[in-house]
């Protein structure tokens, strides 16, 4: 594929974590790819990873609940790199609370964030989707969308985010869209760090702790949900869409 239809990507929330590692896995797999993340200096070290192996990237700084920056930056990517026309939600923010003691803004902030973020990106986005009658989109829930003690924030709206993707799914199919939905489990990223050290753990101890409880003995990598994303977001995968792909180790009910 030469560089004139070379598909172009947004990764969200892609300066570190499992947006980084999806960042470079979908640059890898021939894809130009927009690193966006709320601070574009941010996406640096991303960007260096995909264009020092001889891929195309681009630093987008916005926040993703913000209508006006995200419109802004589906424009700057779309000017300087080619329409998107796979997308990848990812941004992500814990504020974990027991109920009782949860706030309106760790309610506000976490909502905004995951579910009204998703909603503009894919809005911004499908569009160019639309008009190249090709398009993917992958969603990142979570196990947590099961219900999780200390995240009735996170718990809804990663659940919020299946029935949002399988809603795309069925409006955008005969557009060739597809959207899905990729649910992790314990990932080793700084998310994940946070929450350890909220706890009182070293996070070594709190991963060792995590693998006892995982059917195959580990905790994951961001590798691992970036390999899941490729799939979905992969040309060849047309006729999958609307899924929820638990990436967790084992199996969840
Ligand atoms: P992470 O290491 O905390 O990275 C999240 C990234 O999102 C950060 O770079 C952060 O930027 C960015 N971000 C936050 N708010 C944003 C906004 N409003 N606009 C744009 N970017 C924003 O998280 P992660 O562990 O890689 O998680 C990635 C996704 O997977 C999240 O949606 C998370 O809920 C989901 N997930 C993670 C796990 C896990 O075990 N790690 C499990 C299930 C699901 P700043 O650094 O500037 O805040």
């Amino acid at each position: 594929m030469s560089t004139t239809e070379q598909r172009v990507a947004i990764v969200t929330g892609a300066a570190r974590g499992i947006g980084a590692a999806t960042a470079v896995r979908l640059a890898a797999e021939g894809r130009a790819v927009a690193v966006l993340d709320l601070d574009e200096a941010a996406c640096a070290e991303t960007v260096e990873k995909i264009t020092g192996a001889g891929g195309r990237a681009l630093a987008v700084g916005a926040d993703v609940s913000d209508s006006d920056q995200v419109a802004a930056a589906v424009a700057r990517v779309t000017e300087e790199l080619g329409a998107p026309v796979i997308l990848v939600n990812n941004a992500g923010v814990l504020r974990d609370n027991l109920l009782f003691k949860m706030s309106d803004s760790d309610w506000d902030t976490v909502v905004a964030v995951h579910l009204r973020g998703a909603f503009l990106m894919a809005r911004a986005c499908q569009k160019h989707m639309v008009d190249a009658g090709f398009g993917r989109i992958v969603n990142l829930s979570s196990s947590s969308a099961l219900g999780n003690r200390g995240q009735a924030n996170y718990a809804a709206v990663k659940a919020g985010l299946q029935g949002f993707t399988k809603t795309l799914a069925i409006e955008l199919g005969k557009f060739g869209v597809t959207a899905n939905a990729v649910a992790p489990g314990f990932i080793a990223t700084d998310m994940t760090a946070a929450t350890a050290a909220r706890v009182g753990m070293e996070f070594e101890d709190f991963k060792a702790a995590a693998a006892t409880q995982i059917p195959v003995q580990r905790v994951g990598e961001p590798a691992d949900v970036a390999n899941a994303i490729a799939f979905f977001t992969a040309d060849a995968a047309g006729f999958v869409s609307g899924q929820v792909l638990y990436v967790a180790g084992g199996p969840l009910n």
